[in-house]
């Protein structure tokens, strides 16, 4: 009788022994058994022949999934340092990252089907074996040759007849029939032929083929459209020659995927390419990690969850726009997924590319202290597309009028008598408009939150952007009863407004949380740009990223000014990411862009490093800051969150918890614990208490010892706690 260690999906930081009758199962299968009263899918992490546990009490597992193949050693190596790492149950860590069809007990297999190759004789014999006027046959032999593995749909593309003749290449030996499992791979076109590379390009293609196949991790620092996508096909056009070798590419959002898809599709019309992100159904996320576990996907793209998807023959881990904070889980497992992706790399002894146009700071003092290393892309690809101009409206001298100066009203007028594009873009967070009472200055407030209700004035409603919350406008002041209610502040939705009554004749489109619910919009609104069906575009952040629209030339920045003095220490580093990006979008093409960043404190050093694009100085400037106050990159932190729907159990655990870490204190500092600018969300009272450490070392040996004991605390149920490990938000 054999023992089986198994993690389940239960808040439970250890694993539980169930009884085995059957043979034959494996390390890293999925099984069914009964927890509690309950059915419940877990993963086999040990195969043992004793238990803490009497034997007599033992259950014996309902059943499992031997005809599936477990997951693989390493997928369950790095899942459990994740558990470790991250503090999180490893039940729930190994369980969470499954598609969701995997974490139901029923058996999970890709539809079979036929499709043909060539044998290593057929690859041997070569086209040369079949007579010059066979051209049918040549023809399907070469198609044969082109791909890992052909199907009957693609080969009736090129002749009806087909059958006969693979039959007879199969007699002869040189090729075969192998079932394949999933679904249809797209048709092969012809492939897009690769732009050449400029110098910069090839240096840095060159450098990384040449380190070899080893863990190293390369910082791709290079302006927004310097060709990154462009180096990162060129490594994998190389690697993906050898034969069953597998890339893994993260992108930060869905929204970037659907270009970037397009073109790595066109690029590798015979590689099987596998998308997963979370807005795919259940059967697509379940073939799509299958395919990239038995090695037949050659290339994963996905966002941050597909960091963990099992690849049976891994050759290289891309990252791009590293910097971005969707990498970022902010609940369950609160897991970077560019950090996963380098332990990842370095366990699998892979190279890992991590690229962006403003890297992290945490990725740049990498960098320059050595342990990454450093590309760097300092011009456009396109030779004739330049950088914008940047400048700052100063908006001290003359207020906007309805959020709009008069420079940037000028130029957007320019913009539409020579039929260009414009954007203007707004930073969403902290510019939505509210209703502000003008007797008494009372700002509609959401009850659950410590935060102000939104306008959206097309549906005449308020709106928590936090917890959901939703009331219409009130007809007058609830505080002093003045019926003069003003919306204050731009919103996407004022802006269009404002612009359709001073622009009748632009067509004007927004772009927001709101506009693009629908499911293909974002993909409608980018042929419609390109179409030239759109003047001017309104947009929050969505706007900022990857879109290539090459008859933009205005980019209007309308408020950025509490971000430049947010006491979040993240928020200059992620301004100047988000308006370099923006800048990005002007000028792609042959016409020069020019940005436009309304401000009322011109001088600040953000803009006129950003004026410069100058990321090196801006980067120095602000590590130098951090390393005098102390922060990340400069230490490491795990920041301890609790919540209840009221304060007073909160501050008993807080208290308790932060006595526990005195009692342990090793070489971390401890803070008092404090209220987060949100005191309070979706009804619940918060607190935070933040660790810090010189070395991750000394902060994981903490973390190892103290969160057992607080999970230990008894807290009645009532306050919902969790650790961030290299929190990002506060
Ligand atoms: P990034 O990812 O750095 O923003 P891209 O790889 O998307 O840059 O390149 C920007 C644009 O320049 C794309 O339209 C791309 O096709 C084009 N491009 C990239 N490299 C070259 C090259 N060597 N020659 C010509 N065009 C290129
Ligand atoms: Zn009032
Ligand atoms: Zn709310």
């Amino acid at each position: 009788m054999t023992i089986l260690r198994v993690a389940l999906d239960v808040p439970l930081a250890r694993l539980f022994d169930y009884l085995d009758t059957q043979s034959g199962i494996q390390v890293g299968q999925r099984v069914l058994v009964t927890f509690g009263r309950r059915p419940m899918v877990g993963i086999v992490i040990a195969i043992v022949t004793d238990s803490d546990m009497p034997l007599e009490k033992l259950k014996t597992i309902t059943r499992a999934f031997t005809d599936e193949a477990p997951l693989p050693a390493d997928t369950l190596r790095l899942l459990r340092f994740c558990s470790d790492y991250y503090q999180y149950p490893v039940g729930q860590t190994l369980l969470g990252v499954l598609p969701p069809r995997l974490r139901e007990g029923e058996p999970a297999a890709l539809p079979l089907r036929t499709a043909y190759r060539l044998t290593p004789a057929g690859i041997a014999a070569g086209i040369e074996a079949i007579p010059k006027r066979a051209s049918l046959q040549r023809r399907i032999f070469e198609v044969l040759g082109q791909a890992d593995a052909v199907e009957p749909a693609a080969l009736n593309t090129i002749s009806s007849g087909w059958r006969p003749v693979v039959k007879g290449f199969i007699e002869h030996g040189w090729a075969e029939a192998i079932e394949l499992a999933g679904p249809a791979t797209p048709l092969p076109t012809t492939t897009a032929t690769a732009p050449a590379l400029n110098p910069e390009q090839q240096h840095t293609v060159a450098t990384i083929r040449d380190a070899g196949e080893t863990f190293n991790v390369w910082l791709l620092y290079g302006i927004t459209g310097s060709g990154k996508t462009e180096v990162y096909m060129h490594l994998l056009e190389t690697l993906l020659q050898a034969p069953d070798r597998q890339a893994l590419v993260l992108v930060p959002e869905i929204n970037l995927t659907p270009q970037l898809e397009s073109r790595f599709r066109a690029r590798f019309p015979n590689h099987c390419i596998v998308m997963l992100h979370s807005q795919m159904n259940e059967s697509e996320r379940l073939h799509g990690w299958l395919r990239a576990q038995n090695g037949e996907a050659r290339i994963v793209i996905g966002t941050r969850l597909s960091v963990f998807t099992p690849l049976a023959n891994p050759a290289v881990i891309i990252v791009d726009e590293e910097h971005d904070s969707s990498y970022k889980q902010q609940d369950g497992m609160r897991y970077s997924a560019r950090d996963v992706a380098i332990m990842r790399g370095k366990m699998a002894n892979i190279p890992v590319v991590l690229g962006s146009a403003t890297p992290s700071l945490e990725s740049w003092h990498n960098a320059q202290e050595g342990r990454y290393r450093l590309l760097t892309l300092t011009q456009r690809a396109v030779s004739s597309a330049a950088l914008p101009d940047i400048h700052t409206v100063d908006t001290r001298l003359v207020r906007p009028e309805d959020g709009i100066s008069d420079s940037l009203f000028k130029a957007l007028e320019k913009r539409l008598e020579r039929g260009e594009q414009s954007l203007l873009f707004i930073n969403r967070r902290g510019y939505s408009p509210v209703i502000l009472c003008s007797a008494c200055a009372w700002i509609a407030p959401c009850t659950r939150c410590s935060a102000r209700l939104v306008v959206h004035l097309r549906q005449r409603r308020l709106r928590c952007h936090h917890c959901g919350h939703e009331q219409r406008i009130p007809p007058q002041c609830p505080s002093c009863g003045n019926p003069d209610l003003h919306p204050t502040g731009h919103g996407t939705q004022r802006l269009e407004e404002v612009l359709a009554q001073r622009l009748p004749k632009a067509r004007i489109l927004r772009v927001d949380r709101d506009s693009m619910r629908r499911k293909h919009a974002i993909k409608e609104m980018t042929a419609q740009v390109h179409a030239n069906e759109v003047d001017i575009l309104i947009g929050t952040q969505m706007l900022a990223k990857g879109h290539d629209f090459p008859n933009l030339t205005l980019v209007g920045v309308i408020d950025t000014d509490s971000a430049l003095f947010s006491p979040d220490f993240r928020a200059s580093e992620r301004l100047f990411a988000q308006l370099m990006q923006v800048a990005g979008r002007a000028g792609r093409a042959e016409k020069p862009g020019v940005v436009l960043i309304q401000t009322n404190f011109p001088d600040h050093p953000l803009f006129h490093a950003l004026q410069r694009h100058d990321f090196a100085e801006f980067a120095a400037s602000l590590l130098d800051e951090r390393r005098m106050a102390h922060f990340p990159p400069h230490c490491h932190e795990a920041l301890l969150r609790a919540e209840a729907t009221d304060y007073t159990p909160v501050r008993a655990f807080m208290a308790k918890a932060q006595q526990l870490a005195r009692d342990l204190a090793t070489d971390v500092t401890i803070y008092d614990p404090v209220r987060p600018q949100m005191e309070r969300l979706k009804g619940m009272e918060r607190e935070h208490l933040l660790i810090q450490a010189d070395t991750r070392k000394a902060l994981q040996g903490f973390l190892q010892a103290w969160v057992p004991l607080l999970r230990n605390l008894p807290q009645g149920g009532k306050v919902r706690w969790s650790v961030d490990v290299d929190p990002s938000e506060y």
